[in-house]
């Protein structure tokens, strides 16, 4: 789950994090109302769930309320990624003398939180690893010993030459990771750490992305979801309780079962397709997520055709066949569909399908294949 900056901030500064004053505005008005309460400058800073702001035009520096309620009227009508601005953070103006970044995240290959920093900050962390790798020091953190100070302050040392800001550095490095395991993050990342010309350390920005399966357990985190700036296609499927993850290809895949959905998408790779998502309509049978799936699945314009995958095993394949049919006939596909199903009930599920003037098959290789030659140009196909 992601959540705005501002809502990242809060966290930061409970934590003891300095962080520049700020507050949201979902209106023109109430920026201005912001701005004069400050005084000075301030920075109106869109509030979406996508990195690039600044570059996008999101983030403006204003002198005067005047200004903060121009710069929020322009940045209010704004889509950034694809998303629509729906608040803008109002915050008091850093003056900046330097840009550092520091982050943790999850890293899977050493299955331990990872913090990284890197004296180039502000911009793309990504990009600094591709073109400077010597600018940037990770640490991979031992979970029996947790991050531990002398850890910290080697990574301050690294950002700053002044002892004092390396000292300031790794206390924030440390609250950071507090921070971040309190929440249950996967990601946690102040871009950029500036420095004032007082030689103060101060996070202008924050990021945090929340792992979902850390929820349950933190309900005061889970409030924080505002599905107003999610993805619609990603809200529908979170309610009808399937994992879904929005993908960039034009092969839409429907299965039951994360493993044999992994598997799906490395099949339509491996025949040359792209998978437009992957999700998983879990173990159960209900009709209802099938024809959830089909009906998220269709909004993506990119789809051009709809492939099941499913085997039934708990799963029963004559339900997920009624299900396609219900769906079907409430709203005609504008795309082709391919359907494997295998397993408990499958004659059932034939039966179905044909009455219908569907068809199934049973081998998923062969499946895979059509589906991407569907989408092919003629004469492309592996
Ligand atoms: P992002 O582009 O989405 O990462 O948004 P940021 O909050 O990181 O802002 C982008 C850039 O705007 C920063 O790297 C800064 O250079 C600049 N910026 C943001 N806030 C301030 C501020 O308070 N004062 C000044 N002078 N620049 C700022
Ligand atoms: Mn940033």
């Amino acid at each position: 789950m992601n959540i705005h900056e501002y809502q990242a901030k809060e966290i930061l500064r409970r934590f003891g994090i300095p962080v520049a004053p700020g507050d949201v505005a979902r209106t023109a008005v109430e920026a201005e109302g912001i701005a004069a309460r400050y005084g000075g400058a301030v920075v109106v800073k869109a509030q979406v769930h996508a990195g690039g702001r600044g570059k996008a035009g999101g983030v403006t520096l204003a002198r005067t309320p005047a200004e903060a309620r121009a710069a929020a009227e322009r940045i209010l009508g704004m889509t950034i990624k694809g998303l629509p601005v729906g608040a803008v953070l109002v915050a008091r103006a850093a003056d900046i003398a330097s840009e550092a970044y520091v982050g943790i995240i999850v890293d899977r290959a050493s299955k331990r939180a990872v913090v990284m920093v890197s004296p180039a900050g502000g911009i793309d962390i990504e990009e600094v690893a591709a073109t400077t790798p010597d600018r940037i020091r990770r640490l991979p953190v031992d979970p029996r010993y947790g991050f531990l100070p002398f850890e910290a302050l080697q990574l301050g040392t690294f950002l700053y030459r002044d002892a004092g800001q390396a000292r300031a550095a790794a206390r924030i490095l440390r609250q950071l990771y507090d921070a971040f395991l309190d929440s249950g993050a996967s990601l946690a990342e102040i871009n950029p750490l500036v420095t004032t010309p007082a030689g103060e350390l101060l996070a202008v920005d924050a990021k945090m992305v929340i792992d979902d399966n850390e929820l349950e357990r933190r309900p005061a985190v889970a409030a924080l979801r505002d599905a107003s700036a999610e993805a619609p296609s990603e809200v529908a499927a979170r309610e009808a309780n399937l994992t879904f993850i929005r993908l960039e290809g034009n092969v839409g895949c429907v299965v039951n079962g994360a493993g044999l959905a992994m598997a799906t998408m490395d099949l339509v790779k491996y025949y040359g397709g792209e998978p437009a998502n992957f999700l998983d309509i879990g173990g159960s049978s209900n009709p209802d997520k099938v024809i959830a799936a089909i009906r998220i699945i269709s909004s993506d314009p990119k789809v051009r055709v709809i492939l099941f995958n499913i085997f039934g095993g708990i799963t029963r394949t004559d339900d997920v066949a009624n299900g396609i049919v219900t769906a079907v006939r409430h709203a005609p596909l504008r795309v082709p569909l391919v359907i494997r199903l295998t397993g408990t009930n499958e004659e059932a599920a034939v039966r179905i399908l044909e009455n219908a003037g569907l068809s199934a098959m049973t081998d998923m290789d062969a499946a895979v294949q059509r589906a991407v030659a569907l989408v092919a140009p003629a004469g492309s196909a592996r």
